[in-house]
């Protein structure tokens, strides 16, 4: 076994995103670091029109800053009745220092009176990884309905609104072990995932599937 730790660092200082990823990846032998471990690595302005943009914007900065293989992640909460926004601007749908609470109860108050069955929605993760050997881009997607009312106290953000399709709790009501096994962005991990082990063991030796 080779002892070179293989290094990652989360484009992110999102504390809910980094315990998924965290979790998701438990038992590869990656060794996963986020922004917190560097603190000299300053604020990375999201303002690219796309998720896909904004994700290959914060891994490249990062790896830049760290040399170390970099891996960012930018999501959207799409709805149908408002034509996919919030989308890119889901961080700031209610203003640029917007919590999550601003957000969601913004989001409920622009489909009030919208009927079940027109509050169709999407999760969509995009996923940025790069490393001195190139970039990759995967996304993943979690279809769902933004119910009336939140409910739950676990996750982040839009979770206590989004119902994923196929389930009767929100992400908000389901631990995070569940949440990891359909959301989006345990599906766009599961996109890029070969890439990573593949990525690592040709760096420096054996990994194992997480
Ligand atoms: P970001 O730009 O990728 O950090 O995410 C944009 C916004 O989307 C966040 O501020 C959250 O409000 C929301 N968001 C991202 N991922 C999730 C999730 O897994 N559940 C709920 N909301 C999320």
């Amino acid at each position: 076994m080779n002892s070179m730790p293989h290094q990652l660092v989360l484009a992110t200082h999102n504390k809910h995103k980094a315990e998924e990823f965290q979790a998701l990846l438990v038992g590869s032998g990656i060794d996963v670091l986020t922004l917190d471990d560097f603190p000299s690595v300053g604020e990375i302005v999201e303002d690219s029109d796309s998720l896909e943009g904004n994700a290959l914007k914060k891994a490249r900065e990062v790896f830049r800053a760290t040399q170390l293989p970099s891996l960012a992640d930018d999501t959207g909460l799409e709805v149908d009745y408002l034509h996919s926004a919030p989308g890119v601007l889901s961080a700031r749908y209610a203003g640029p220092n917007a919590t999550y609470t601003d957000n969601v109860r913004k989001l409920l108050h622009a489909l009030s009176g919208v009927p079940a069955g027109e509050r169709g929605a999407r999760f969509r993760s995009v996923l940025g990884f790069v490393t001195a050997s190139g970039e990759h881009i995967v996304e993943g997607i979690c279809p769902g309905v933004i119910i009336e009312h939140p409910k739950g106290t676990s996750g982040f953000g839009y979770d206590p609104i989004f119902l994923p399709t196929g389930y009767n709790e929100t992400f908000a009501e389901m631990n995070m072990e569940v949440k990891n096994t359909l959301s989006h962005r345990a599906r766009a991990l599961q996109q890029i995932k070969d890439v990573l082990l593949n990525y690592f063991r040709s760096a420096s030796g054996s990994l194992r599937e997480p």
